[in-house]
Formats: structure tokens, sequence, C-alpha cells
């Protein structure tokens, strides 16, 4: 990996989480990050979009603030909300707002997931004015110039699948994350699971072989992340095909008839 730009200096340290590029992402991160960009990082679950987002902010020497969205997040748990603390009521900054003060890179993971009032608060922040507006404060600031926002979404191409809105969207440029290519998904297997090159080249058949079976209907195949599962199993001393069947198969589907095809699958490729 190349880093040409004098303040793009990388920061290897011990801290720095092991990330395995898939494609040009860190380039176009980079880039993002000079112009503070927005950035939408799109792809089904485990393919190592937060794990890249936790590999640049080091690399960048940057605080990350992680919101993991869901159903219930709100715009008051973004940005701030008052407390009763003793006899008085004090303010307390949300995680967006304490990233816009301080200058930290804000990544909102999954954040489709989070209620329609979040959208309000992206977007005052993503126009160029980059301003907060804390209605309950009746205040409004302008972000820190190293603020970033960064947010991931599962696209909806499987029902389920909350989308985002194209206005909201269009605040953001885009990287699409994909299952990676078998060399880079072994690679990363072995290394994050301490099994060796020949168990993790079995575990990537085994995944492309799952992904590759449209027709069994999984709403989500299977990710590099149960790979790695399987993989730690293994590597703790529980036989392959159970770790195959608990980390795997299991996780996958409730249906037994889809359990039993895969279990087949699995006993016959380990
Ligand atoms: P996502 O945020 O897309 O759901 P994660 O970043 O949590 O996925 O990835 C799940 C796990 O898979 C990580 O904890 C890491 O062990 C592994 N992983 C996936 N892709 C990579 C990669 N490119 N480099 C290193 N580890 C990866």
């Amino acid at each position: 990996m190349q880093f040409t730009n004098d303040k793009q200096q990388p920061i290897n340290n011990a801290e720095t989480p092991y990330y395995q590029p898939i494609g040009n992402e860190v380039e176009v991160f980079y880039k993002a990050w000079e112009n503070k960009i927005p950035l939408l990082l799109k792809g089904p679950t485990g393919t190592g979009k937060s794990r890249f987002v936790e590999f640049i902010a080091q690399k960048l020497g940057k605080k990350l603030i992680t919101v993991s969205c869901h159903e219930e997040t709100s715009s008051t748990d973004l940005i701030g909300r008052f407390i009763i603390k003793g006899s008085e009521t004090v303010w307390i900054d949300g995680p967006m707002t304490r990233a816009a003060r301080e200058g930290r890179i804000l990544y909102l993971d999954e954040v489709a997931e989070a209620r329609p009032d979040v959208v309000v608060a992206i977007h005052a922040l993503t126009d160029h004015r980059r301003e907060l507006f804390i209605d309950k404060l009746g205040e409004s600031f302008r972000a820190h110039p190293d603020f970033m926002l960064v947010a991931s979404f599962n696209p909806g191409y499987q029902k389920g699948f909350k989308e985002l809105k194209p206005s909201t969207r269009q605040r953001f440029i885009a990287i699409s994350f994909h299952y990676p290519e078998e060399k880079v998904e072994i690679e990363i297997i072995a290394n994050e699971s301490g099994v060796g090159k020949d168990v993790a080249k079995k575990l990537v058949a085994i995944g492309q072989k799952i992904r590759n079976l449209t027709e069994l209907g999984l709403t989500e195949t299977v990710s590099t992340r149960l790979l790695i599962d399987a993989g730690k199993l293994i590597r703790s001393g529980l036989p392959p095909r159970l770790s195959l069947h608990v980390a795997v198969v299991e996780p996958l589907t409730d249906d037994e008839d889809t359990i039993s095809a895969l279990k087949d699958l699995c006993n016959l490729m380990i």
C-alpha cells in the first residue's frame, strides 16, 4: 500500500487493526477524507466494512466514534439530551454532536435501520454548510474541519432490508463491499482465525459453494465473518464438521431441509 501525500503518512503501530484491502477502497477513503466528503459503505454483513473504517481511522491517527444503528436509534440518541443530575438539568452531547465538535470520524453502522429523524440530522451536516442544529438548545454550529461522516448500509437486494432515500444517498460518495476473491479471503481467514492456509482454503471453497446456491433462497449467505468463526473453532480443536455446522449452517437457516442440504455439502468438502 502506498501513501503519497505527506498528510497521509501511514501510522503503523501494534494497534492498527488487520485489514486486507479488497479493491481501491483505501485510496478512495483518503481522497474522501482530504475533501471531507461523506462516505457510504454498501454491502452485506461481514464483508469488512467496520474493520475497514477502524483501520483507516487508525492510519489517519483520527479518533473514531461508532454508532450501531437500529430501529430505535433516534436523532436524540445521536445529537444529545438533557439529563437530571441531582437538582440540576444538564445537557449531554450525543455521539454525532461530539464528533462534529471535536473533529472525529463518525461511523453510523447500518444507518438505514435508524428512525427517519436521524436522516434530517445527517442532511444538515452533509451539505456545504456542515452545520449541526441542536433544536433542544436552540443552537447550531459548524462542524470541526476534521469531522467526517461515514455510514454503512446493507442494500435491499433481498427482502427485509430497509432502503435509504435517494435524497440521503446522494449526499455520499459510495463504495460497494463484496465477498473478497478467493486468494484474499484465504489470507483473511488464516490471519483472523489462526488456521493454516490449507484449512482456510477449504473454508473459502465451502463459502463460495454456498454463495452460489441461490436456489436455497437464503436471506443472507455465508459471510467472511462466519467462515472466520468456523476457523476459530477448528483451531480450538472442535471437529471441523461440527465447527462448520454450528458456525455456518445453523446461523444461516432454520429450515430443516436447507440445514440438511448445507450439512451434506459441508461434510463432503471437509
Ligand atoms: P461488516 O462491518 O461489513 O459487517 P466486519 O468489518 O465486522 O463486517 O467484518 C467481520 C469480520 O470479518 C471482521 O471482524 C474481520 O475479522 C473479518 N474481515 C472481513 N473482511 C476483512 C478484510 N478485508 N480484512 C480483514 N478482516 C476482514
